[in-house]
């Protein structure tokens, strides 16, 4: 009896291993139309030209771009120089901090409304308000970056871009739901006017996703990541909390992202968040990618994710 289980046992491993995935590739032809990627950033160490010669090579026709800004490191002159010598191809927006904690600090708030007032910014780059901290990335003591939107600093911002048409992307991650959830209600809520976006759907499931974006129409959100099989989150209790991927192991688009994105078709937004030299080196490979998803939508609503919502969301 024994000697059976033992046999059994093996047979189910051996049975794991040589499984092949229980799926197959999309049938639908790729899309083929332009790109806007809506959300990318940088530090200093990218070669900026040839990242924007492969970007245009592969049908992105502008990019929505910021700063990444560490303790070792800091993109401003590259994206600004990039800024300049780009002005048709390159949105700039404000740069991404990552040390802020509990708060916006005051000189992040001036920055940006100084840089939003003499037109160098066209929206605000993605805050870091709920950040998990991820593997390979900094470790911090609580596991987490965290700023309380229910904090000043945060309405003062707000406050401050009123009327002047400038997107704000704040990064939330929803493993913590109970908590934060009610903040962002709240905080959208209060400001009808000002555009939120929502990178990566804050790595959410499509039913946690669906109840912001029925909520507040001002919310919009970027679809970037959400390819992935996870949202490479160092802890397993946070990573237990977060989404599963828009597609399957073979990329076919799940029905209930599918539906999310007809129903959302005009808030959702393409968009790489190529940020690490890593990410920026797979470029070509994540658009091909979308095209893939993108192929597998109604051709309309294909069309308003993948560049038609940017145009409108980037618009002077
Ligand atoms: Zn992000």
């Amino acid at each position: 009896m024994k000697r059976m289980m033992v046999l059994m046992a093996l047979l189910c491993a051996f049975d794991a291993f040589s499984a092949t995935p229980e799926c197959s590739p999309p049938t639908d032809p790729a899309y083929q139309g332009p790109l806007f990627d809506s959300m990318a950033q940088t530090d200093q160490f990218l070669d900026g030209e040839s990242a924007i010669k492969t970007a245009q090579a592969n049908g992105v026709t502008g990019i929505a771009l910021f700063a990444r800004v560490h303790r070792k490191a800091n993109g401003k002159s590259l994206v600004q120089k990039l800024a300049r010598e780009y002005p048709n191809f390159i949105i700039l927006g404000a740069p991404k901090l990552f040390d802020m904690r509990y708060d916006l600090d005051s000189s992040f708030i001036d920055d940006v409304l100084t840089g939003v007032a003499e037109r160098r910014y066209a929206f605000v780059g993605e805050i870091l308000y709920t950040h998990g901290d991820k593997i390979g990335g900094e470790e911090t003591s609580s596991g987490e970056r965290y700023i309380d939107p229910m904090r000043p600093g945060t309405a003062k911002l707000i406050n401050g871009l009123k009327n002047k048409s400038v997107p704000v992307m704040m990064h939330w991650e929803v493993y913590d739901w109970v908590r934060d959830w009610p903040k962002f209600d709240q905080l959208y809520g209060e400001f009808p006017d000002q555009i939120f976006v929502w990178p990566h759907l804050g790595f959410g499931s499509a039913d946690k996703v669906a109840i912001v974006l029925a909520a507040h129409k001002n919310v919009w959100a970027t679809l970037s990541k959400k390819e992935l099989t996870n949202a490479n989150l160092s802890d397993d209790e946070k990573s237990g909390e977060i989404g599963p991927p828009v597609v399957d192991q073979c990329d076919v688009l799940q029905p209930e992202w599918k539906d999310l994105m007809i129903r959302f078709q005009d808030r959702l937004l393409f968009a790489t968040d190529a940020h690490k030299e890593g990410r920026w080196k797979q470029y070509e490979a994540i658009v091909n990618r979308w095209r893939v998803i993108l192929g597998q939508l109604p051709p309309d609503v294909a069309k308003a994710i993948a560049y038609q919502n940017a145009s409108r969301l980037y618009a002077k």
